[in-house]
């Protein structure tokens, strides 16, 4: 049983790499941006106000984040371990989630490089403007670097350069979970 967190910018490929691991290891991948994209569809006050934040590439508020996530965690098809993309995302989120993490994945890539794959993605999201993603990759700086910080001093941290192909990375990570 292993529980995962993959750290990463928009365009760092963490959810390419969060679903190509989750395959290998035969652990369940979930995405928090992909639950709030869903509850975004909701016709109610909570759906608009994702939907609203969302597009406007800021982050939902950390009080109402980490329950989420709980409650998702506590379906049976998480039960042998998981592995988390975007979430925790925040230093509070990161201090509040009462789940022992065994392993954080930061996919490193620089800003130019993650904006020069999001330019050339086929399909756009809905909330994919160039002014979200530049609010995006503002936020990682401010409010996700200092989590990385956080979970390097706690000892359970590996870093991957992300700018390679999809495969070097993937083989990487794995060479990494095997050596500890
Ligand atoms: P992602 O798919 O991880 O890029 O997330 C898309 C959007 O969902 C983000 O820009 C945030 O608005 C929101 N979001 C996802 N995860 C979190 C989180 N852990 N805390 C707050 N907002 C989040």
């Amino acid at each position: 049983m292993i529980k995962i967190v993959l750290i990463g910018i928009q365009g760092s490929g963490k959810s390419t790499q969060g679903n190509l691991l989750s395959e290998k290891l035969g652990i369940p991948y979930l995405s928090s941006g992909h639950i709030l994209r869903n509850m975004a569809k909701e016709k109610t006050r909570w759906g608009r106000y994702v939907k609203e934040t969302l597009n406007a590439g800021i982050l939902i508020s950390d009080g109402k984040m980490t329950p989420i996530m709980e409650e998702y965690l506590k379906k049976p098809e998480y039960e042998n371990g998981w592995i988390l993309d975007g979430y925790p995302r925040t230093l509070k989120q990161g201090k509040d989630f009462k789940e022992k993490i065994d392993l954080v994945i930061y996919i490193k890539v620089s800003d130019e490089k993650a904006l020069g794959r999001l330019n050339l993605r086929s399909e756009h999201r809905e909330d994919d403007t160039t002014e979200a993603i530049k609010k995006r990759i503002e936020s990682f700086h401010t409010l996700t670097e200092p989590i990385i910080d956080y979970y390097r001093k706690k000892g359970i941290l590996i870093e991957i350069d992300g700018e390679r192909t999809i495969e070097e990375i993937h083989k990487n990570i794995l060479e990494r979970l095997n050596n500890g």
